[in-house]
């Protein structure tokens, strides 16, 4: 199976978490969590359409700039979706510039936010000078995001404040069976991606699509696709450790392909963790484990332990495997 996300984290754990993830084929990619983000080069900041914050501390928003001033010229909007406040949020950080130049620029910023129940939308359109514009309230069914093939699902959790955790999850994944393609004397072709498309759309079996001369209908053309389960992701940045937080966590990340989790303290700072609102690295190895995770991706570490940076994951990784 190809993966259509390819992810990775921008930075080291000891650094602000962020994890970038593109999606194949199309010049596109997510982005969750908005923190410090300049290891980005511009073709990778110029792909990001949708970011998904977890909450608004510094450690978590202050990219916020950065994306902003790469994407003033694009054309393409910029959706960002986040917990009750970050409409509030953005709007404070764009009222800090001035903006009497910018009515020609095509920019547009769609802001989400949800509290678990609706999500409000607003709207910050440079050629309205960013000012906010506030449209109808969406009912909230647990998908922030939903395109013809994948979604993006957040639970809302308690970090002292409200803080999101996302997954990502494509609908279902497609394989080309290449050796009934064969049979079927077909050439392997652009044709190929518009197929997919079609099935992941569901188009009618009757759609024709024409390939070198012949035409031939989606039903026709059904034995070539094998469909198996979509590829999943999971995001869990900060978190406090009470167990309503994480039975939440566990029913949103289960069976991901992916979990990248904070691990900011050590279990035997397990006080520090409680008072800071935070998961210890143990609690994410036993979180990973309960939701039959199958690959854990420990991050956003305490500075504390850079003299022994790789005893997070260690812990982490002790009580994933743990049978
Ligand atoms: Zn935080
Ligand atoms: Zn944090």
């Amino acid at each position: 199976m190809k993966p259509i996300f390819h992810h990775r984290l921008i930075n080291s754990p000891f650094e602000d978490p962020c994890l970038y993830i593109r999606i194949l084929r199309e010049k596109r990619a997510l982005l969750f969590d908005l923190g410090d983000i300049n290891r980005l080069d511009p073709s990778g900041l110029q792909k990001i359409t949708d970011v998904f914050v977890t909450h608004t501390h510094i450690d978590h928003f202050i990219g916020f700039d950065v994306l902003l001033r790469a994407l003033l010229r694009r054309d393409i909007p910029l959706r960002i979706f986040g917990p009750v406040n970050i409409i509030k949020g953005i709007e404070g950080k764009l009222a800090g510039y001035t903006w009497n130049l910018i009515k020609e620029y095509p920019l547009r910023i769609e802001a989400f936010e949800t509290d678990g129940n609706l999500i409000r939308h607003s709207g910050f359109y440079a050629e309205n000078c960013f000012n906010r514009i506030d449209h109808e309230d969406m009912p909230f069914d647990g998908a922030v995001l939903k395109e013809s093939y994948f979604e993006v699902r957040s639970v809302s959790l308690i970090h002292q404040i409200p803080c999101l955790g996302f997954s990502l999850k494509e609908n279902f994944h497609i394989n080309i069976d290449k050796a009934a393609l064969n049979r079927m004397g077909l050439p392997v072709g652009p044709w190929l991606s518009e197929f997919k498309k079609a099935i992941r759309e569901s188009h009618d079996e009757s759609r024709i699509f024409k390939i070198m001369d012949k035409t031939y209908t989606m039903k026709e053309l059904r034995g070539i696709a094998n469909i198996t389960e979509g590829q999943k992701i999971s995001y869990i940045a900060d978190s406090s450790m009470d167990k309503d937080n994480i039975e939440k966590i566990i029913a949103l990340i289960r069976d991901s392909d992916t979990l990248y989790c904070e691990a900011y303290f050590l279990e035997e700072d397990k006080e520090r963790a409680l008072d800071r609102h935070h998961l210890t690295a143990k609690t994410a190895g036993m979180i990973a484990k309960e939701a039959s995770v199958k690959n854990l991706v420990v991050m956003h570490f305490s500075p504390k332990y850079r003299g022994c940076p790789d005893a997070p994951e260690k812990e982490a990784m002790m009580e994933y495997n743990k049978r």
